[in-house]
């Protein structure tokens, strides 16, 4: 999923419009925006479908108000029941509050069974609900502390925002498995500040807003709507969580979901890739007489590939960018229709070449096994697949919408045997070791802005603060392990 937010300026609802269309690649199945009006009373409007289709100028001039929140949503938890389209709106102790999360909460199970037989009628089958009835049933008398309460008992990732109408909060769980990034629009001077908060910064970029710095794991920023002024809280890791009690970072951000031209967590995702090919090449070399990307996702690093052993990069797939959800089948068996509706080989380019194709990674190996068929087809002689993250093992339990364990391709072969599966000449994957080593010679860099932030940095663990779960199946919760390996408990 992903979120969005802004204070203070004018027409609101049409830059949180701006906002989610640039966060579109995170999920399209529904859209959302609510905001806050002069008169402090809120306004909602959310529907399944692009950004673009859900939201008509008519929409947005509804949405009043200075300050917004939206939500673009890919369903990993609760399937998708209208109920469960967010932003979410509830009241709270008579407060109308409205919530947009990204992340997966783990022990979601556990939670709402709670608060069932406690009495609570829960609408959606969504988890974002729970942590709005988490903060109702909160004792505590300031609203920040019935946050901070609700927040201690989740187990798992989210990133979340939550507009009322006096504050916009902004929240990261204790392990920080989504990015969420504080920036700011201009203002005159000595005018109040308006802020954006957004899941990537290229909704930034097309917003007008500065980057300033990532909200941090465990933090809770309220922005104050009348003044602007903002602070920061903490808490802790729920008790839930905790194996390892330490940063967990989604690396997957960076082999597959952000945009290139992101920045997440400080790092140039599209530098990232590129210097993941790189090490593939150096790891991984060949022979052969060109390198190719599966686009969009392989290109950055194909790229990579390509500078590092100094083999051309050429362009031997083309993607179709309008494939929407309905097309009509031709009535013979067309073979391979549906790949092809998608990604097309370049003929003359590939025939008759040695080709190395790079990918982001291999889940359930139906779409890179019918590309190399596809290239046969085309006249390639040989296909090299090179893989620029390790074989995907386990399921996801924090947002990004893996397969169940049992349809991974990597669970039930090696290597060697997936080679022969995709009928490619030969396969290799990143190691997590070399991901790693990628990733954290970026961190280590530091050449990017460096907030002058107080963070305790207590967690930052031996790996750099990467989960790399799916790989290796090391969760940081027990539950998310439970459910992932059964057989260890
Ligand atoms: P496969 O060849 O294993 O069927 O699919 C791998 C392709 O799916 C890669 O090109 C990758 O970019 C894409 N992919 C990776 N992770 C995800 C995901 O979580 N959801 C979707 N829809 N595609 C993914
Ligand atoms: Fe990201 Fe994989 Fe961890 Fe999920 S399990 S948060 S996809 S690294
Ligand atoms: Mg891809």
């Amino acid at each position: 999923c992903g979120v969005f937010g802004v204070t203070n300026a004018e027409n609101a609802s049409k830059i949180a419009y701006l906002g989610l269309f640039a966060l579109q690649h995170r999920g399209q199945e529904s859209a959302g925006i609510s905001t806050i009006d002069e008169e402090k009373l809120p306004h909602s409007f959310r529907n399944s479908g692009l950004v673009s289709d859900v939201f008509k100028e008519e929409e947005l001039l509804k949405l009043k108000g200075k300050n917004a929140i939206g939500h673009v949503r890919y369903s990993t938890s609760g399937g998708n029941l209208g109920a469960n389209i967010q932003p979410i709106t509830a009241r709270i102790g008579g407060v109308p509050v409205s919530l947009s999360h990204n992340g997966n909460i783990v022990n979601s199970e556990d939670l709402r069974q709670n608060l069932e037989k406690n009495g609570a009628i829960l609408q959606g089958t969504a988890d974002t609900e729970l942590v709005l009835h988490l903060m109702a049933r909160s004792t505590k008398e300031t609203f920040i502390e019935r946050l901070r309460e609700a927040f201690e008992k989740l187990a798992g990732a989210f990133s979340l925002l939550i507009l009322t109408p006096t504050h916009l909060y902004a929240v990261v769980d204790a392990c920080g498995y989504r990015p969420l990034s504080l920036g700011q629009l201009p203002t005159e001077k000595g005018e109040k500040s308006s802020w954006v908060l957004s899941s990537e910064t290229c909704a930034m970029d097309l917003v007008g807003a500065e980057f300033i710095r990532d909200i941090v794991p465990g933090e809770i920023l309220s922005i104050d709507l009348a003044t602007g002024h903002n602070e920061s809280c903490y808490f802790n890791m729920s008790a839930f969580q905790s194996k390892n009690k330490q940063k967990a970072k989604c690396i997957f951000e960076h082999v597959y979901f952000a945009r290139p031209d992101s920045l997440v967590w400080n790092i140039p995702a599209h530098d990232a890739r590129f210097a993941m090919g790189e090490e593939l090449a150096h790891i991984s070399p060949v022979e052969a007489d060109m390198v190719i990307a599966i686009p969009d996702s392989g290109v950055p690093m194909a790229m990579g590939y390509a500078n590092a052993s100094g083999i051309p990069f050429k362009i031997g797939l083309i993607r179709n960018h309008y494939v929407g959800r309905t097309f009509i089948e031709p009535t013979q068996n067309v073979r391979n229709f549906r790949v092809r509706l998608k990604l097309n080989p370049v003929r003359e380019t590939v025939r008759g070449k040695r080709i190395i194709v790079i990918d982001d990674s291999i889940v359930r190996g139906t779409t890179s096994r019918k590309i190399i068929e596809l290239l046969r087809e085309a006249g390639a002689k040989e296909v090299h697949m090179r893989i620029s993250s390790p074989p995907v093992k386990f399921p996801c339990f924090y947002g990004i919408d893996t397969p169940k364990r049992k349809e991974l391709l990597a669970q039930h072969m090696t290597p060697k045997e997936m080679n022969e599966f995709l009928k490619s000449d030969s396969l290799e994957f990143l190691s997590e070791d070399s991901l790693l080593s990628v990733m954290n010679k970026f961190q280590n860099k530091n050449r990017y802005k460096v907030t002058n932030f107080f963070h305790e940095e207590k967690s930052e663990s031996a790996n750099g603060g990467w989960c790399t779960a799916c790989f290796s199946g090391d969760y940081q919760d027990i539950t998310a392990q439970k459910i992932a390996c059964p057989e260890n408990f």
